[in-house]
């Protein structure tokens, strides 16, 4: 191509070349921040450039058709276990971000409980390092709460992690617990002045031990449940929230399993203490007769409970109580998961079935379309992308990313184990008809994933750093104090 020398001293208009874009996604039903309507996305150097109205001018460009299906952000997944490091045998960085596209899901963050954990700045940066180039899906890391040493959370780095997960109760794949009280105040105080959120298991091993110095081991999946009661749920949960009141630490509760849990984080919440919480897909679709019927693959931790439990988180979603849902993405091979009930790790592989499934009880508790089609941006979109500061993730904005998941709203399907992108190669929800499905799936404004196809392309997936330290000469409490308002 000829260049006039001048064209090299004054830079080029952005549309000299006509009004191009990199891709445009035409005939959908946009799920916005502002509402849920008819429209094309515009995309441009990976980001949404316009949305345009039914009717207004496109630019030329390739065309993504969305007719009859939802255009949807990206969706975020906060609560994944990909098993990199020392897990690989469950699942591989590859497959899991594979299953995240096919459940919809762009971004993901991932857990610390590894082999090694990842209890310190350096551990996390291993950790990136081990999967650059491996992922199909951005990602950012939650530290490990370490309880020898909560000082680490005082000082932690925010371009490292912005949060830390603590285990208040063990399992199988949890073997680093804060059991010890002070060890728990300890890391609540150091997470306040790092403004580090703790995202919390909150069952209580105390309760635990006692509770199996009494009955031992469970001999059967009957037993299950009543073994790991909602008792050592809401004594943690109580004792988080006197935590948070006493410290002013930002808390997120996770798979929260009960009524009487939900009821007093959303009281605490209404008081006005930093405390929000996470309802996972799995405590949406099964109970424990799940569990007594099926065994192993709905032994979870925490347990699944009864009815009445889930119609209360199924309430929490709807009211806007629950600020996330997450997969909790806990891959085991089925060798492992098949062992007696006792030595059996709870967990099951979720990532790709969240959304999905979600979906399905939205519909099926006569939640009308656009309807469930916001509440689903709101709790793996605007509602993770807030709380965790994920810049330019969760809505379809102009401006933000271009991550985009197209849904067709009816398709109905039945999940079988072939359609598992998980190393591990089951699904709980083997044999359920689900309503609705992914259908194409864009990651930086190109096509990452599509039903027919799989995976499009190389992985590209970024490590999503947090924003970066304020410079020790900078007017510190101020840029805290920024830093702090950007991220809600
Ligand atoms: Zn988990």
């Amino acid at each position: 191509m000829n260049t006039a020398p001048s064209s090299r001293i004054s830079p080029i208009p952005r549309h000299a070349h006509g009004d191009e874009a990199d891709l445009v996604v035409e005939g959908g039903r946009l799920v916005t921040p502002e509402g849920v309507r008819d429209g094309a996305v515009v995309i441009r150097d990976g980001r949404v450039d316009a949305l345009v109205a039914p009717g207004d001018p496109l630019p030329s460009g390739p065309r993504l058709d969305a007719r009859g299906r939802y255009v949807l952000p990206g969706l975020i997944d906060s609560h994944v276990h990909f098993r990199t490091p020392g897990l690989e045998h469950k699942e591989t960085w590859e497959n899991g971000s594979r299953a995240a596209l096919a459940g919809g899901v762009t971004t993901v963050m991932d857990m610390p409980n590894t082999r090694p954990p990842s209890l310190d700045a350096p551990s996390v940066r291993a950790k990136a390092a081990l999967i650059a180039g491996r992922s199909y899906v951005d990602h950012r890391f939650h530290l490990g709460a370490d309880p020898d040493h909560p000082e680490v959370l005082a000082d932690l780095d925010p371009a490292v992690a912005t949060s830390a997960k603590a285990f208040m109760a063990g399992h199988h794949t949890a073997p680093v617990v804060f059991r010890e009280a002070h060890q728990l105040e300890a890391a609540f105080a150091a997470a306040a002045r790092g403004n580090v959120r703790l995202v919390l298991h909150a069952e209580d091993q105390h309760v635990f031990d006692l509770l199996d110095s009494r009955s031992g081991d469970p001999g059967s999946y009957d037993a299950y449940e009543p073994h790991r009661p909602r008792s050592g749920a809401i004594v943690a949960v109580a004792k988080v929230v006197h935590l948070a009141r006493t410290h002013g630490t930002k808390v997120h509760v996770l798979h929260v399993s009960s009524a009487e849990e939900t009821d007093l984080l959303a009281a605490a919440a209404a008081e006005g203490l930093p405390i929000t919480f996470e309802v996972t897909g799995h405590h949406l679709s099964f109970t424990d007769h799940d569990t007594a019927r099926r065994g192993p693959r709905t032994r979870l931790s925490p347990a699944i409970r009864a009815p009445r439990d889930q119609e209360r988180l199924w309430r929490a979603v709807l009211s806007g109580e629950a600020t996330t849902i997450g997969s909790d993405h806990a891959p085991h091979t089925v060798e492992e998961k098949n062992r007696p009930p006792a030595e059996a790790p709870p967990g099951l592989p979720g990532v790709q079935e969240l959304a999905v499934s979600v979906w399905t009880g939205l519909l099926s508790r006569g939640i009308e379309a656009d309807t469930a089609a916001a509440h689903l941006a709101r709790l793996m979109g605007k509602g993770p992308a807030e709380l965790f500061g994920l810049a330019g993730k969760g809505r379809l904005t102009v401006g933000a990313d271009a991550d985009i998941a197209l849904l067709d709203p009816a398709a109905r399907w039945q999940m079988s184990a072939r359609h598992v992108h998980s190393l591990c190669g089951w699904s709980a929800y083997e044999g359920w008809m689900f309503t609705g499905r992914f259908t194409t799936v864009v990651t930086g404004g190109r096509v990452a994933w599509d039903l027919a196809r799989g995976t499009v392309g190389e992985p590209r997936g970024r490590w999503l750093q947090g924003p970066a330290r304020p410079r020790p000469d900078a007017a510190l409490p101020t840029a805290d104090r920024e830093l702090e308002g950007a991220s809600r």
